[in-house]
């Protein structure tokens, strides 16, 4: 018998690769969402158009299912939960707490939840060449306003219905996660997208726009890692939280230099200082990843991007916001 799962946030980036990636693997999907993905049709067995911030339509999204992925979150990059505390953390309450309720429930065996890398305090992400993060750096807690405090609180809550209840939850720290069908216009897109965009979108020579001085620093994982990663950490018997994302490190202007180069442009950098660069670096520690699932993601920066430029390069030519290779 196949096992059935529900994608919470189904109509969403992650949430979408991880419908395709359950159902290659031989699950049954429910995937439910306020949208359906934006730019190819689900894969799901069964979709639902629901708002899980309700009780009562978390209780008819988790009915008969074995696991629970929960990705479903109001979010987006640095532009848009930097500017929406009371949004994010209050919407994302309400989802997380309704979806473990109606799951244990409806007796669930298995939740997963995605937290963030912004449950880290802020003081271990002043410098550029910060160490990397291990899961224990989270206390004395100090994280992200908003959005971050909603990570940190639904982490406690999946451990307290893992205790108290018998839920058997698994819970990973997402680290920048990037690649095609992602959001990539309109202001909830994340930095590796919105790089993507200005790039293709400006002529050789030209100049793009970057928020900060572009010396702040990240780790970006491919959605390909992603996905594995989330299906190795639930079938383990770690609960976590475990980071998942890359440990190599790169400074904006670096991943800037790198799209130019996949894109074949010399680009001019044009520095907002006032823009939005959220913590100054940030970087995954992947020990305890790597002793609990003997795994830790592969996929090359340079190839990851690679797909993800031509993956928006091609939607935008499809826009027609750039000329195509027969227009021009
Ligand atoms: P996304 O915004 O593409 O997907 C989230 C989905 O949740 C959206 O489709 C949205 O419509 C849905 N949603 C929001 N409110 C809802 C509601 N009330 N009812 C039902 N659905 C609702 O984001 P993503 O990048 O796919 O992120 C998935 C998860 O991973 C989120 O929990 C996010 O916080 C977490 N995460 C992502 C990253 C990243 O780099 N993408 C990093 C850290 C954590």
């Amino acid at each position: 018998m196949a096992k059935r799962a529900l994608v919470a946030g189904a109509g969403g980036f992650i949430g979408h690769h991880l419908v395709k990636y359950l159902v290659a693997n031989g699950y049954w999907v429910r995937g439910v969402d306020t949208k359906l993905p934006e730019y190819e049709p689900t894969e799901a067995n069964e979709f639902e158009v629901l708002d899980l911030r309700r009780l009562d339509n978390c209780l008819m999204a988790t009915r008969q299912v074995d696991e629970v992925y929960h990705l479903a979150a109001d979010m987006g990059g640095i532009g848009y939960i930097n500017f929406h505390h009371a949004d994010a953390a209050g919407n994302n309450v309400l989802i997380s707490t309704h979806l473990l309720e109606s799951s244990r429930i409806n007796g669930v065996q298995r939740l997963f939840f995605a937290s963030s890398a912004c449950v880290y305090p802020q003081n271990l992400q002043s410098d550029p060449g910060v160490t990397p993060l291990k899961e224990e750096d989270a206390h004395p807690y100090d994280p992200d306003e908003g959005y971050g405090w909603e990570k940190l609180f639904t982490e406690k809550l999946c451990q307290y219905y893992a205790v108290d209840h018998g839920l058997e939850t698994r819970v990973a720290r997402f680290h920048n996660v990037y690649g095609p069908l992602g959001t990539y216009d309109g202001g909830r897109e994340k930095a590796p997208a919105a790089i993507c965009r200005k790039v293709a979108l400006t002529p050789d020579g030209g100049e793009i726009e970057i928020w900060g001085d572009g010396e702040q620093t990240r780790s970006f994982m491919n959605i390909e890692d992603c996905v594995d990663g989330v299906l190795r950490l639930v079938s383990s018997d770690d609960r976590g939280p475990l980071n998942l994302g890359t440990s190599r490190l790169i400074t904006i202007n670096a991943l800037v230099d790198l799209v130019s180069e996949i894109a074949g442009k010399k680009l001019v950098k044009r520095h907002d200082l006032s823009g939005p660069q959220g913590v100054r670096g940030r970087n995954s520690d992947n020990t305890r990843v790597y002793a609990a699932l003997g795994w830790e993601p592969k996929v090359s920066l340079e190839d990851g991007m690679t797909t993800t430029y031509r993956w928006i390069e091609n939607q935008l030519m499809m826009e027609n916001r750039i000329p195509t290779a027969a227009s021009r």
